[in-house]
């Protein structure tokens, strides 16, 4: 059987309009976007951390007395909420 050498594939003659590739870097943080927000019931937070180590973004910050979301960069899913032990952590929805 005879081998034939394959063609070195081109790029250029990929059309533009294929797929659009993102070129510009977005500003856009998931508190942009979040359907829904943590909101910790102080009284409750036995501080056991859970909630820092689960989170998937790594949003929640010690605070002396208990801990606290960057709502910049949480993206509302919820986990913090589902793993606290003392159910001191309720998702609300986000308004306008
Ligand atoms: S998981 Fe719940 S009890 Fe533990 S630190 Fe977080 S909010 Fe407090
Ligand atoms: S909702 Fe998700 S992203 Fe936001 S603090 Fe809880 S675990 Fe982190």
């Amino acid at each position: 059987m005879q081998r034939r050498s394959r063609d070195h594939f081109d790029a250029s003659t990929i059309p533009d309009d294929l797929a659009p590739i993102a070129t510009v870097l977005s500003q856009m943080l998931p508190g942009d976007w979040r359907s829904l927000r943590p909101v910790i019931d102080r009284r409750k937070c036995v501080q056991c951390g859970l909630c820092w180590l689960y989170c998937p973004v790594q949003c929640v910050t010690p605070k002396p007395r208990w801990f606290e979301f960057d709502l910049k960069v949480c993206k509302g899913c919820g986990v913090c909420a589902q793993e606290c032990p003392q159910r001191a952590i309720r998702m609300i929805e986000e308004v306008g």
